[in-house]
């Protein structure tokens, strides 16, 4: 297949296959136009193994391999909206690239995004997955997301895409005292709730937006 026609996609990965995702995404009550139009226009199918392409207009989580998921098109919306909800933001980190979807939908929405990932052929599978993209404003790591990115903080927005049981000292030090703002799933399996926290100065403050499903945020890195 040519990349165009590959890029634009055909039968269930076409355009009017993903209008139905939109218009599903405003029912359950995302209204961001700019978050809508991105998810429009970014090639969910291209972020699956061919096998599962086929689904990736579906508002569901989809196996990504080792365990992870692609998160489900609704809680992407949901998480990206919340970020930017007061205005554009110019760094933002994210913890867990998995497939590297969210990566390229924040890439689109933000000046430069930053996204760690502690599984190496994941994060090789998504650096491939993003270059065919060309989008140029994303640098990957290959690390423990738990400890963020040092070097590169503060954030205006961090996300994060993996549960841990409470949130990390160094995501939320790492976050810009000028308003920064994390959107983070929290809690063990059975009871995580999403959870926005935004700083001013020392003061963080949070708010539970909804109870979800994520996987565990773990330590360590695998090669
Ligand atoms: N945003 C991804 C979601 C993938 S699932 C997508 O849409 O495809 C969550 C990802 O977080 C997994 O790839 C998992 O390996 C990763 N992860 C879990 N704990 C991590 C940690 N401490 N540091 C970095 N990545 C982590």
């Amino acid at each position: 297949m040519t990349k165009d026609l590959e890029l634009a996609g055909i039968g269930m990965t076409s355009r009017r296959t993903r209008d139905r995702l939109i218009q599903r995404l405003e029912e359950q009550g995302i209204c961001s136009t700019r978050v809508l139009d991105t998810i429009r226009q970014v090639p969910r199918h291209l972020f699956l193994d061919e096998a599962l392409a086929h689904r990736a207009y579906e508002d569901t989580a989809l196996p990504i391999g080792h365990n992870q998921t692609l998160s489900q098109p609704y809680i992407v919306a949901r998480m990206t909206e919340a970020l930017l909800e007061q205005g554009p933001l110019k760094k933002v980190l994210e913890v867990g690239t998995g497939s590297g979807y969210q990566t390229a939908i924040l890439a689109k929405l933000v000046e430069r995004v930053f996204s760690v990932e502690r599984i190496r052929p994941l994060q090789e599978k998504a650096r491939q997955r993003l270059s065919r993209l060309s989008l140029l404003n994303i640098r990957l790591r290959h690390s423990d997301g738990g400890m963020g990115w040092p070097a590169e903080s503060p954030f205006d927005g961090i996300i994060v895409t993996a549960a841990p049981g409470d949130i990390p000292k160094e995501l939320l030090s790492q976050l810009s005292p000028d308003g920064g703002r994390m959107v983070i799933p929290v809690g063990h399996d059975g009871s995580q709730k999403l959870v926005l926290v935004t700083r001013q100065d020392d003061e963080y403050r949070r708010k539970v937006l909804e109870p979800v499903r994520f996987v565990p945020l773990l330590a360590g890195v695998v090669r």
